[in-house]
């Protein structure tokens, strides 16, 4: 590293694939003038790759691999356990930093805002991901799995994730790394039907079609869709042209609906042009209500759903809704409630929407652009707003060095996770997985997390 005149010190806030894509490209960018503190809420790494990748995507979540080369550089130090907002305000960062990348996601989910959102057995499926994959926020969740039907409101890759761990065995659960309360209460789960529903039709699904062709091919439940909900109409069929992801959605919806059942013990249905109205229920929630929709071409282009006037009620002791996840403004950076996002220009984070930039600001990942796109599309995204950072005139900060974020850190009594606590706590979690023929089992709670390392 340089002589410490010369070095930019960089906070990047969120240790998730958006976080360590940033990291990376500061690294390239600043070569060896780059001193950057990757700064995490949570003890572990890796964001939504830890907590929010379904533990039967194991290989997506090899990706780790190359954000472990990233945390071994000598240019990085990682400061889990440390929150804005918590333990640092954004006035300290200005007092330590050249500049700041935020990259803390979308960490709470959209409502429906209809009747009996909130009655026991209803609840978000970012919530119920959260559950099964060990964040330490969401251990305690009360997930009435004495359910015999579940209804998934949304048709993204978020409900198919949902749909699958519902449908699976225990015996298939129980060699991914799924959080050791979840697979225990999933081993009494009496789901058996399984009811994903989309507002508008199977053309406009988020779905990606690997996931998709997922649900056809599980040991434990039979796929279910309705030939006439496939009828898309011209509209659709013209939206869709040249999109390659909802062409071959259709041709698998379509496998899907020809497909015989064989009889077995769980089912899963894709249901369309259904928006929900309301949840009924007692003690906990007991069906869903639904309008049936006919789709619309918008004046901006696109097809909404627009309500025919009939509805169809569902039961279901048990709802998810995966209607996308939300962001949330943090202590002193602007936000633009409409959008969930911070305003920003390729990064460059703004007063307001349009507005003037603020210096030595910057935002990446979902907290930038919305909750979309799948783990990949983060690289580009904090490329482009490193790219706008490395263009910029950075503020000159008062007290640059690493070893002043540390006492500050002491003073306020915070307790740094570091990369070598971390590199502990991996081993520790690999060695138990090994041992139980799984990837890993993961430490659940904070404090447990950090009696562990130390
Ligand atoms: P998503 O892909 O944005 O899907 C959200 C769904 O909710 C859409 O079908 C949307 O319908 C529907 N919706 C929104 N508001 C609604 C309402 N009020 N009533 C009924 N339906 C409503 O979000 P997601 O599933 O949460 O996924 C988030 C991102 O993570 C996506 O980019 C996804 O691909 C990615 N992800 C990827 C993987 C993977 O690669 N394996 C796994 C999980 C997540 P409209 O289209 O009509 O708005």
């Amino acid at each position: 590293m340089e002589s410490d005149a010369n070095v930019t010190r960089i906070a990047v806030i969120g240790a998730g694939p958006a976080g360590f894509y940033a990291t990376d490209a500061l690294l390239k960018g600043l070569g060896d003038r780059a001193s950057v503190d990757l700064i995490e809420r949570l003890p572990t790494p890796y964001g939504l790759v830890r907590f929010g990748v379904a533990p039967d995507h194991q290989k997506i979540k090899s990706v780790t691999r190359l954000y472990d080369r990233t945390l071994a550089d000598p240019r990085v130090r990682y400061l889990g356990n440390v929150e804005l907002g918590r333990d640092l305000s954004l006035d300290d960062l200005r007092r330590h930093y050249h500049a700041v990348v935020l990259a803390v996601g979308s960490p709470t989910d959209r409502r429906l805002g209809i009747p009996g959102e909130d009655l026991p057995g209803s609840m978000s499926a970012t919530e119920f991901v959260a559950w099964y994959n060990s964040h330490p926020d969401f251990q305690d969740l009360a997930v009435p799995l004495d359910a015999k039907t579940a209804v998934v409101i949304g048709v993204g890759n978020v409900a198919i994730d949902v749909t699958r761990v519902l449908a699976k065995t225990v015996a298939e659960l129980g060699e991914t790394d799924i959080a050791d309360h979840a697979l225990e209460r999933l081993r009494g789960s009496t789901v058996e039907d399984i009811v994903i529903v989309g507002r508008r039709g199977p053309a406009e699904a988020k779905f990606t079609t690997k996931e998709l062709r997922e649900l056809g091919e599980l040991a434990n439940a039979d796929i279910f869709v309705r030939e006439d909900e496939l009828d898309v109409g011209e509209a659709s069929l013209a939206a869709i042209a040249g999109d390659v992801n909802a062409t071959k959605n259709l041709e698998v919806l379509r496998d899907f609906a020809r497909q015989r059942p064989e009889g077995k013990p769980r089912r899963v249905h894709i249901r369309f042009l259904l928006s929900p109205l309301a949840l009924r229920g007692d003690e906990r929630v007991r069906s869903v209500v639904f309008g049936k929709n006919r789709l619309e071409g918008r004046p901006g282009g696109g097809l909404a759903a627009v309500a025919t006037g009939e509805t169809e009620e569902l039961n279901a002791e048990l709802v998810f809704r995966s209607v996308g996840y939300q962001g949330t403004p943090l202590a002193g950076v602007p936000f633009d409630e409409r959008s969930g996002v911070v305003p920003n220009d390729a990064g460059r984070v703004l007063e307001v929407r349009g507005g003037a930039q603020v210096p030595g600001l910057y935002a990446a990942g979902w907290i930038k652009r919305g909750p979309s796109g799948v783990i990949g599309t983060n690289k580009a995204c904090a490329m482009e707003t490193v790219a706008s950072l490395l263009a910029d005139d950075l503020p000159t900060p008062s007290e640059p060095s690493p070893e002043a974020v540390d006492a500050l850190l002491a003073a306020r009594g915070a307790r740094p996770f570091t990369a070598a606590d971390w590199a502990r706590l991996d081993a520790l979690e690999t060695a138990a997985g090994a041992s139980a023929g799984r990837p890993r089992v993961k430490l659940v709670a904070v404090d447990e997390m950090l009696a562990t390392v130390r």
